[in-house]
């Protein structure tokens, strides 16, 4: 699986994608990663990027065409590449989201920078819009990182298994269950005493009571699926 991201700022996303567990499996060859410069591909002298909106109004608009030029530099380099815009309009980014993407075998992230980007090169270019959530961030940066972070580390290989993302909070369908490491005593507070028992089908259950009891406190509308799920 191939990511391309466009952006301004690339320096960021490499900084943190190059990092720990996605780093590693980028030196692996787990998956391929290339950050795209947008200003690179300005044909103005003075490397603008952004200019004022039509119609009036705060901010400065990314321009179409250095986001168009660079797409299509990409686009000689991957077949049939799935474009993301990341934008605070799209559709909310889950865990279901994340395994479907797993799917693409090329994946442009687009990041968005000030007001937002001219909406003819969105039209022509991008296949989906990804919402990290409803807060407004000042760069599409982090939710492609958060987006890249979330789809590799299900990728063979990235980590141990596939048990390890399959088993944890809300890929099971439940919030997990508490984690405990040692000592057994810490700050006068033990480790719960099944933990330390060496009965492995008690802990298994003690697990998943914890982890239904959990979700069933937090998140009601998890808990009545994983229940509608697990009644059939
Ligand atoms: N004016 C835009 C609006 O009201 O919808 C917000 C622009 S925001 C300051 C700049 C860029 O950050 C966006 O183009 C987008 O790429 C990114 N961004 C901000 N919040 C985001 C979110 N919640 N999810 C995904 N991307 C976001």
């Amino acid at each position: 699986m191939r990511f391309d991201i466009m952006t301004l700022f690339p320096e960021q996303v490499e900084n943190f994608l190059r990092t720990s567990i996605i780093g590693r499996a980028l030196q692996k060859n787990l998956f391929e990663l290339y950050c795209h410069n947008i200003r690179d591909y300005t044909t103005n002298k003075q490397k603008q990027v952004d200019d004022y909106p039509y119609g009036g109004g705060k901010g400065m608009v990314m321009q179409a065409q250095p986001i168009w030029d660079c797409y299509r530099a990409i686009c000689k380099q991957v077949k049939n590449p799935y474009v993301i815009y990341l934008s605070p309009k799209g559709r909310r980014f889950t865990q279901t989201r994340a395994k479907r993407l797993k799917k693409h075998e090329n994946i442009i992230l687009l990041c968005g920078h000030y007001e937002g980007i001219d909406q003819r090169v969105l039209d022509m270019i991008v296949h989906e819009e990804i919402s990290v959530g409803d807060y407004i961030l000042t760069g599409g940066e982090l939710p492609a990182m958060i987006v890249v972070d979330t789809v590799a580390r299900m990728l063979p290989g990235v980590l141990a298994d596939a048990s390890c993302y399959e088993e944890e909070s809300i890929y099971s369908g439940l919030l997990e269950y508490p984690q405990y490491s040692r000592p057994a005593l810490f700050e006068g507070r033990p480790v719960p005493p099944v933990l330390t028992g060496g009965n492995h089908a008690e802990i298994a259950r003690w697990r998943k009571e914890q982890a239904l009891e959990l979700t069933r406190q937090r998140r009601k509308d998890l808990y009545r699926a994983y229940l509608k799920k697990n009644s059939k």
